[in-house]
């Protein structure tokens, strides 16, 4: 009788926390959790995260050759050379080649490097691998739809998550909120 008791609460408790962990999100911050609150009110934007079978050839026709380039052969562009390191609009970032929302405004700063930089991201929409490119280890990300390159990640950024996701502007594109 305790025991069938014991076990119903021990139930209960494990409900309630999995629906608490789920409506914040594991380890989810206050940017990550609103930030379908920067989307256009009528945005016409597939939030799917299956990934794309779609063969770089078949990219390489789509986008600008500078695009390309880096979501694709992993290059990196010049600083201070993207018009979105000056971007300071209400609204979304998201990947150049498959449209899937990566970062919003507000976790946007300016990090001064010449490249767009984010304190966080959309929480499920990038994936990380190690990249031993440079004469450091740096932990490379990419969105999780298409799987192009978007940037490196540092943990040298600003409070409250310490993060500095520095993206490559040419794997980007803005979404305005107000049209
Ligand atoms: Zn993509």
């Amino acid at each position: 009788m305790h025991k069938r008791q014991f076990l119903l609460t021990a139930m209960a408790l494990l409900l309630t926390s999995g629906r608490r962990a789920r409506a914040a999100g594991a380890g989810e911050n206050a940017l990550q959790t609103s930030w379908q609150d920067f989307l256009p009110p009528k945005a016409e934007i597939s939030l799917s995260l299956t990934p794309l079978k779609k063969p770089a050839k078949e990219w390489r026709k789509e986008l600008p050759a500078d695009s390309y380039a880096v979501l694709f052969q992993e290059s990196t562009e010049a600083p201070f050379t993207s018009p979105l390191d000056k971007e300071k609009r209400a609204g979304v970032f998201l990947c150049r080649a498959c449209r899937l929302p990566l970062f919003t405004s507000a976790m946007k700063f300016d990090s001064g490097t010449g490249w767009p930089s984010f304190t966080t991201h959309i929480p499920g929409h990038l994936g990380k691998k190690k990249d031993f490119k440079a004469f450091f280890l740096r932990t490379e990300y990419h969105c999780v739809r298409c799987g192009g390159h978007q940037g490196h990640v540092f943990d040298d950024g600003p409070a409250p998550t310490r993060e500095r996701w520095c993206n490559n502007g040419l794997a980007l594109a803005f979404l305005p909120r107000e049209a």
